[in-house]
């Protein structure tokens, strides 16, 4: 479903992708993995057109996302899920109207009921359907990337794009995350791209395993393949700092 060849992108002087390949299967759970600054948000970002690449091709759902107009990058952006790094609930709305955003303005012609039938689907996969009348200011960090995670599934993506989402929040609660994470994946049959600098839950939620070591991405595989029995002196230290 998201296919990349060459991809090369670069902010000034600084080459962030040097020719990124990268192939995405249906079904499967991808983790990219990279040092702070590695381009993991880049790389993601181009994916869904907030960024433009300097050359190469994504193809996404079948679309070369560089060329698409506006409106075809509008309707391809609703087939994706983007958890956002800081997954910014708005503040000023309870959790049921945090929900309904995307859908009152993105999906014409529902009903009241609908609405709600949706709002309370949604809530009640991620396990929160009792904070439905309360304020984000009211719930935990990782209550809040629950629902940051309900939001982005209301739409019922094909694809969802995680940027580490289990920064910051303590092991436990991390744990519920990447449970979620496959949860989601089970429900939904979602396509996913997890980024993260957590290896355990690279390990929980990830099919495969792909590092970006100065631009390109090295061998992908599965955890131990390219963790327990890795040669590149680069991958090992990025396992041994973390266990
Ligand atoms: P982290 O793990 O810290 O989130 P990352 O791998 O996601 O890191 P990116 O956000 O992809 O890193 O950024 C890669 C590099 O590109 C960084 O050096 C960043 O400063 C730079 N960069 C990203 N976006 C822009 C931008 N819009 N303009 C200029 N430089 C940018
Ligand atoms: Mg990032």
């Amino acid at each position: 479903v998201v296919q990349v060849r060459n991809l090369v992108k670069s902010f000034g002087d600084l080459h962030v992708l040097k020719g990124v390949d990268l192939d995405l299967y249906r079904g499967e759970n991808l983790v990219v993995l990279g040092k702070s600054g590695s381009g993991k948000s880049v790389l993601i970002k181009i994916m869904v057109g907030l960024l433009t690449q300097d050359e190469g091709s994504v193809r996404v759902l079948g679309q070369e996302v560089k060329d698409l107009d506006s409106r075809k990058l509008n309707e391809l952006r609703l087939k994706i899920g983007f958890s956002f790094q800081a997954s910014a609930l708005y503040d000023s709305m309870t959790v049921r109207e945090n929900l309904e955003f995307p859908l009152v303005r993105n999906v014409k012609n529902l009903s009241r009921e609908e609405k709600d039938k949706l709002v309370e689907e949604v809530l009640d996969s991620v396990g929160l359907l009792q904070t439905i009348n309360q304020m984000p200011s009211e719930l935990s960090g990782g209550q809040r990337k629950r629902i940051g995670i309900a939001r982005t599934l209301i739409l019922k993506p094909e694809i969802m794009l995680y940027d580490e989402p289990t920064a910051g929040l303590d092991p436990i609660t991390c744990m519920d995350i990447n449970n979620l994470i496959n949860q989601v994946n089970e429900m939904y049959k979602t396509t996913s791209i997890i980024i993260t600098h957590d290896l355990t839950c690279a390990k929980v939620t990830g099919d495969r395993m792909a590092v970006l070591l100065d631009g390109v991405f090295g061998k992908t595989g599965q955890f131990d393949e390219v963790f327990e029995r890795a040669e590149d002196d680069r991958v090992k230290s990025f396992y041994d700092y973390n266990f």
